[in-house]
């Protein structure tokens, strides 16, 4: 018989519900920062669209996200490999383990037209300012993004735990949206996530696109090949490549849900619907539309042609 799910031996607080009085009060600091030194940038209504996301986000996760995500991680909990404890060493592991899933889910949600449906609402604003990182998906749950962390309910890690380091990370990577700070301390730069290097994932520029997946610690965009850092000499341009020119919240929500049923209700064959569902985003059958891959080529193209032959 299975042993049972060990208990924490601490009350978890709701971490992100006591975090709101912080992001509220560092915004209005943020917004009365970028007033008096004219650095950084601040649009009204973006930000109200971003909060009203957040705000939807919190909703849509109480009232169905939640329970959603909690029963599968509970059901893949129930065949688990090890019933791991609630000890230091299993909770260090358990970090690590939790901002690995994330640097995969996060990558993934970039890199395959399902999960960006609902990943593409964060980036969808072209400011980058601390509102920004409230800009959250709708459709998360329904998504079926919880996916990626379920590996560690099948390892053994308890379900709280797990649930505990992501709301962790998502506070986290609340600071990072932001202009007003720039490079910080070299070594905390080569381990952590930092605002300079969020601009880049979140910039538009051929050479900055697909990069620095990272939640936390910024260690697996080294090891996997995707770090890019900040070019003094190249601002990010923010948002997506075609951008939405939209605050309404539901078209934010779900335009590119809406854009995948346009597609697939008009696909010509099976491989042409895999193509728009799972295919990378601005995939077409005929290829006549950008992806971030074409993106990228034509921009190695003109950077190899700039360079004068010997
Ligand atoms: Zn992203
Ligand atoms: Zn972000």
């Amino acid at each position: 018989m299975i042993a049972p799910e060990p208990a924490p031996p601490f009350h978890i607080p709701p971490i992100v519900t006591y975090a709101v009085p912080f992001f509220v009060l560092t915004i209005i600091i943020e917004m009365i920062w970028v007033r008096v030194t004219r650095k950084g940038r601040y649009q009204v209504t973006d930000s109200f669209s971003s909060l009203a996301m957040g705000f939807g986000n919190q909703i849509v996760g109480t009232l169905f996200g939640a329970a959603f995500v909690l029963a599968a991680y509970y059901w893949v909990y129930q065949h688990r490999l090890f019933t791991l404890q609630w000890t230091a060493p299993v909770m260090v592991a358990c970090f690590f383990a939790e901002d690995l899933a994330y640097y995969w889910f996060h990558r993934i949600a970039h890199e395959r037209r399902f999960f960006w449906a609902s990943h593409v609402i964060h980036h969808s604003s072209q400011h980058y300012n601390l509102t920004t990182a409230l800009r959250q998906t709708w459709t998360g749950a329904i998504g079926f993004n919880f996916i990626f962390w379920l590996p560690l309910l099948y390892l053994g890690f308890p379900p709280p735990m797990v649930l505990m380091f992501s709301s962790i990370s998502l506070v986290y990577q609340y600071w990072i949206h932001t202009e007003l700070i720039g490079r910080m301390w070299a070594p905390f730069e080569w381990v952590m996530n930092t605002p300079s290097h969020h601009r880049v994932h979140h910039a538009t520029n051929a050479r900055y696109l697909d990069a620095n997946y990272a939640g936390v610690l910024i260690i697996w965009d080294r090891l996997f090949g995707t770090f890019v850092a900040e070019d003094d000499k190249e601002k990010p341009r923010y948002g997506i490549i075609s951008q939405l020119g939209t605050f309404n919240p539901f078209r934010i929500a779900f335009h590119e849900w809406a854009g995948i049923w346009r597609d697939v209700t008009r696909a010509k064959s099976l491989r042409e619907v895999f193509g728009y569902l799972i295919g990378p985003p601005g995939w077409s059958p005929d290829g006549s539309r950008k992806t971030s891959a074409s993106i990228k080529a034509a921009w190695a193209r003109q950077q190899a042609a700039a360079v004068p032959a010997e």
